[in-house]
């Protein structure tokens, strides 16, 4: 699950990163209405935290660009001023929620985790099953053949990943930037590495293998 942020607060910026990353996120930061801006329309997230209060274009204006571009992402607004017609004003532009500074990590971290269940709810089925591989992506339990499978965080969202985009061909940049936030050119051996160990944990030991190498390109989740 990839998550940006827009946040002119360096400090606030960084500690919401941080503890989003520890939560098992991947985090995109702007400091900026342009910035984010340019994020928010040319890479894909699953939820958007804007502030309000943001030097060239303020969160509201946001808000609306972001939906007059049909991302669909789920919009949190973060702001210093509690107003009740800026909290309706955001949430009438087509924001979801709004949380008012100061607050808690921990409610963020609930506000975030519902905007996400919410949605998923919506296009995304709980459950996907490949053939004996079955995932519940909610209580994120994988098991194959009817046995547990252990997955780390990360293998966790390389292999959603791969679900989200099963019989496609992605990329190792692709990967690279969707699941970590790595440059390809300098990680392409920690894609292969994460691939080898989710691998051995999904398809090890099963005479039909689910993750397949395109020599050259990437990789592809598929029944074969
Ligand atoms: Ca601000």
């Amino acid at each position: 699950m990839k998550i940006l942020i827009v946040e002119d607060e360096v400090k606030l910026g960084s500690y919401l990163k941080q503890g989003l990353t520890e939560a098992g996120f991947v985090v995109d930061c702007a400091a900026d209405g342009l910035d984010g801006e340019h994020l928010a329309l040319t890479e894909k997230y699953d939820l958007i935290i804007l502030d309000i209060m943001l030097p060239f274009i303020d969160g509201l204006k946001l808000v609306q660009i972001i939906r007059e571009k049909n991302v669909a992402a789920p919009i949190l607004l973060l702001s210093a001023l509690d107003k009740t017609q800026d909290k309706v004003k955001g949430l009438e532009t087509g924001a979801d929620d709004y949380l008012a500074k100061p607050f808690d990590f921990a409610e963020l971290l609930a506000r975030v985790r519902s905007l996400l269940r919410r949605k998923s709810k919506e296009i995304k089925p709980s459950r996907i099953e490949i053939g004996d591989l079955s995932v519940n992506l909610i209580k994120r339990v994988v098991s194959r053949g009817g046995k547990k499978i252990d997955l780390t965080n990360k293998e966790f969202l390389l292999l959603e990943f791969l679900l989200s985009n099963e019989g496609e061909v992605v990329t190792r940049s692709l990967i690279a930037s969707s699941v970590w936030d790595i440059n390809f050119d300098s990680d392409r051996n920690v894609i292969d590495t994460m691939i080898k160990r989710l691998r051995n944990k999904i398809d090890s030991g099963f005479e039909s293998k689910l993750i397949h190498t395109v020599r050259g390109i990437g990789y592809i989740l598929e029944l074969r």
